[in-house]
């Protein structure tokens, strides 16, 4: 693999860039023990060697998208200031261009009002977004599909709210009649609908979800930490452009720039409709300097120090790549929906694998074909370790065997989860490069 290396020469512009703003101060430099910081830089990039080469296109597993470049150089820039967007006198200027950047994700949503800042990740949104939620409906239940995130039925728990989970239909999407039988209940406050689970990269249903608001009085907080960014992108199946056309009419989101935003880790971002439930933040502490009547990030955030590098690295990256529907940045999603329809009809059309799930997204699901669900388990782990040998990074997880059983009647179920294989299709390369992923899946494949 090649590591990109131009980006440090418009680093240092940028750095020379950043130093004129600063040359009324008097001459200070740090003082510090060049020599052995070089040494120990050298012994960490050794140390990083033990990765797997995630920004490579043969690293088709887990959802690690690389950074943009110009994300990676806006991050290193503004750590040489190290903002805290925590309050206003501890990152101004940052501060204000993650109000600008957080209301450019607000706008691509449908909304032009709204109340969000950014976050550590889509966790600490997610959380932020929950505790909201029983603010308003206290001690109501929040429900949530079985393939949604883990972190909800956790988060839950740190909260002390009720929570359930809710069946799935054979596309893993949540099951609206499942959904109702618990609504008719009279004890959910919160749906939780996950645009994109990270499993399987499943859409729910937020069209027949929103029309159930006719009967009954609940929230809606949608989860897209992964897919939100397909909001963009309206050549996806229609069951998933029909859920992103609604987006406006939900309560809050989640959406996470740190995985197909282009942004390095501890880039997450929640945002409500309703400005309003700014209140429920309402905080006095001794330690937050108020030197400003404009209100404060960490006026409506739960967590108090936070990273302004995200914010000016999520903010530059907005300038060169504007979420546009149709614009570079959105073809770039859509060369990895193409990259997934493509692996995906490659693998149903072959025996030698199975394929329960249909793609709603770029995640694709698959496994070697067996008799029973434990051997496809077995294979599934096998073909993992033997691609990793030839330089062809997958991930594998556990899904349902009765869904597995559903497509496949065929298949003895003779456990209750099955291991099978995923490929979260992130990078825009991975189009160009599935002939030779493939190429090596063959070969996996035929010597086990
Ligand atoms: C990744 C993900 C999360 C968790 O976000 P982190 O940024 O890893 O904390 C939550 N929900 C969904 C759907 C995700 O894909």
């Amino acid at each position: 693999m090649t590591i990109e290396m131009q980006s440090i020469g418009i680093l240092e512009k940028a750095m020379h860039k950043l130093a004129e703003g600063y040359t009324d101060l008097p001459e200070f430099q740090t003082e510090y023990d060049q020599q052995r910081a070089e040494d120990v830089l050298l012994l960490a990039a050794e140390r990083m060697w033990d990765n797997y080469p995630y920004p490579h296109p043969l690293y088709a597993g887990q959802m690690l998208k690389p950074p943009h470049p110009v994300a990676r150089m806006a991050y290193m820039m503004a750590m040489w200031i190290n903002p805290n967007n925590h309050a206003l006198d501890g990152g101004k200027a940052s501060s204000a261009m993650e109000k600008e950047a957080v209301a450019g994700i607000a706008k691509m949503f449908g909304w032009q009002e709204h109340l969000g800042h950014l976050t550590g990740g889509g966790t600490l949104a997610n959380l932020e977004a929950l505790w909201i939620a029983n603010q308003v409906h206290p001690g109501k239940k929040i429900v949530a599909s079985q393939q949604a995130h883990y972190t909800h039925n956790r988060i839950c728990g740190v909260l002390q709210i009720p929570f359930e989970s809710v069946a799935v239909d054979d596309n893993a999407r949540m099951d609206v009649a499942a959904l109702e039988e618990k609504l008719k209940l009279g004890d959910i406050g919160t749906v939780v609908v996950t645009l994109g689970t990270t499993a399987v990269g499943s859409v729910d249903p937020l069209p027949e979800i929103l029309a159930l608001q006719d009967k009954y009085d609940f929230r809606i907080h949608i989860d897209s930490a992964y897919g939100g960014y397909y909001k963009l992108v309206d050549t996806l199946p229609s069951n998933v452009c029909d859920a992103f056309a609604l987006t406006h009419r939900v309560d809050s989101i989640v959406i996470d720039p740190h995985k197909h935003g282009l942004q390095p880790y501890g880039c997450g971002c929640v945002v409500f409709k309703d400005p309003e439930v700014g209140r429920f933040y309402k905080h006095d502490s001794p330690y937050t300097y108020f030197s400003s009547e404009e209100l404060h990030l960490g006026e409506i955030s739960l967590e108090c120090s936070r990273a302004g590098a995200s914010a000016v690295a999520l903010w530059t990256t907005m300038q060169m790549f504007p979420l546009q529907a149709s614009g570079e940045f959105a073809n770039g999603l859509v060369s990895c929906r193409r990259a997934a329809e493509a692996f995906f009809s490659r693998l149903a059309r072959d025996d030698r694998f199975i394929t329960p799930l249909v793609p709603d997204m770029d995640i694709v699901m698959w496994a070697p074909k067996a008799m029973s669900t434990s051997e496809i388990s077995r294979l599934s782990d096998q073909t993992f370790h033997a691609a990793e040998k030839q330089h062809l990074y997958l991930a594998t997880f556990s899904f349902p065997s009765h869904l597995i059983q559903k497509a496949y009647p065929e298949v003895v179920v003779d456990s209750e989860y099955t291991t099978c294989l995923r490929s979260s299709l992130m990078k825009p390369e991975h189009l160009d490069w599935l002939d030779r992923i493939w190429h090596i899946l063959d070969k996996v494949q035929n010597e086990l």
